[in-house]
């Protein structure tokens, strides 16, 4: 019996992964679930997995927890970020599921591999804040990081096992598919009207509000740029974006003979959440079979970096190094929740990180302290640029 902490349960991924653990209650148990501010959602997940220790955002959340919880399952309830760390490293636990979204998620993702434990990562802005130093971490650790990130869990299953590095297993490219989001074929000019309920339609996804966002922007698939370089080990040049508006092939690895292993699906969560819950073995994910005859075609196009000029940027923060991806990812966070909040419009994302980018350039990272100073740096210039 595997014991699970979900870091991000009441969110997108912390949900499906339920829906797959809730389907092998002889393979998992759930330790701990955490929530930030959903209590709700985290009252109907309690009784459904019984896990020993539930953390929320704040003391208020917490009282309401304990007030509201019935008689029959009380879990421990703690809140904040120490008690997020402990539960992503506690002795009982043999995997955790590191999906809390931003750079929230950074310590406990970090706590999970310090202490050995096997990282499921959908949280892919600790990695871009924190790429070197993290994975310096999992090594230090021993511990074992299987991407959940569709993308990454792609090329990873396309990769042969015992992964030694990119030149020795003779792969010449890793090619990451897109979807191009909602406004992949609208008007340039229009992006500047587009509200956040549009940008958060996605057509092939269900996703949390900020990812969402990130997709429009294709700054998501910036950051997974810089997530697969960490992962793998490969050069910018080595990563080619390519739209794939289906969302049926997961993403490629080119190796130097001439072929290209892709890994396909339907565009369900589940899939990649069940791949690194059971491995090496595979169980069922609750999705259904796909349907090539439905899907029929499969159509790949050049992005343009024009139209989506963030794609451009986490590119130049990857050449950049040091602390370049963290004050990007920054400066997105802060840029992305101005723009939901309608402080901010669409186009003004990529103006907000660019100026932040530009500003602080590149500094070395020796600690995560350097990290912390560069994210917390940029997020002012990033507010003050916002306000003005
Ligand atoms: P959601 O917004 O749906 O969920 C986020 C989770 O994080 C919620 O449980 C939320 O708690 C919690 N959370 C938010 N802020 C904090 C905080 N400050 N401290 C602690 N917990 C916090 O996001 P998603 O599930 O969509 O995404 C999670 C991560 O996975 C992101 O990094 C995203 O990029 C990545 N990912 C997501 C995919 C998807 O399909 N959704 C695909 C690939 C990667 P609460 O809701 O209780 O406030
Ligand atoms: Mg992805």
């Amino acid at each position: 019996m595997k014991q699970v902490t979900i870091l991000g349960a009441t969110g997108s991924i912390g949900r499906s992964t339920l829906d797959v653990i809730r389907r092998h209650p002889d393979r998992y148990a759930v330790f701990a679930l955490t929530a930030h501010s959903r209590v709700d959602v985290l009252l109907e997940q309690i009784p459904l997995f019984r896990p020993a220790v539930v953390v929320v955002g704040s003391p208020e959340a917490a009282r309401q927890l304990e007030a509201e919880l019935d008689g029959t399952c009380r879990p421990e309830i703690l809140w904040g970020e120490a008690a997020l760390c402990q539960v992503a490293s506690d002795d009982a636990v043999d995997c955790v599921m590191a999906a809390i979204v931003g750079a929230a998620g950074l310590a406990p993702a970090l706590a999970a591999a310090q202490s050995g434990k096997q990282v499921l990562l959908a949280n892919k802005e600790a990695l871009v804040m924190s790429g070197a130093l993290f994975m310096d971490t999992v090594r230090a650790g021993k511990a074992s990081l299987l991407p959940i990130d569709s993308e990454h869990n792609a090329v990873f299953q396309a990769l042969p096992a015992g992964f030694r590095g990119l030149a020795d297993e003779g792969v010449r490219r890793i090619l990451l598919t897109a979807s191009g989001g909602p406004f992949r074929t609208r008007e340039p000019a229009s992006l500047v009207d587009v509200t956040p309920e549009e940008a958060c339609a996605h057509p092939n996804w269900v996703m949390g509000r900020k990812i969402s966002v990130d997709s429009a922007t294709m700054m998501n698939k910036g950051l997974e740029v810089i997530e697969a370089h960490w992962l793998f080990g490969a050069g910018a040049d080595q990563i080619q974006v390519v739209i794939h508006p289906q969302s049926v092939i997961h993403s490629m690895v080119e190796y130097t003979d001439g072929s290209v292993l892709a890994q396909l699906g339907n565009p369900d969560m589940r899939t990649p959440i069940a791949h690194a819950l059971a491995y090496p073995e595979r169980i069922d994910s609750g999705v259904a079979s796909l349907d090539l005859f439905e899907v029929a075609r499969l159509d790949f196009e050049r992005p343009d970096l024009a139209r989506f000029p963030c794609l451009g940027l986490a590119f130049e923060a990857l050449r950049a190094g040091g602390s370049a991806a963290a004050v990007l990812n920054a400066a997105n966070e802060v840029a992305v929740e101005a723009f939901l909040e309608r402080r901010l419009g669409f186009t003004g994302i990529a103006d907000v990180c660019r100026r932040v980018l530009e500003h602080f350039g590149t500094a070395a990272v020796c600690s995560l302290q350097d990290v912390f100073d560069a994210d917390r740096a940029a997020r002012e210039l990033a507010r003050r640029a916002i306000a003005a």
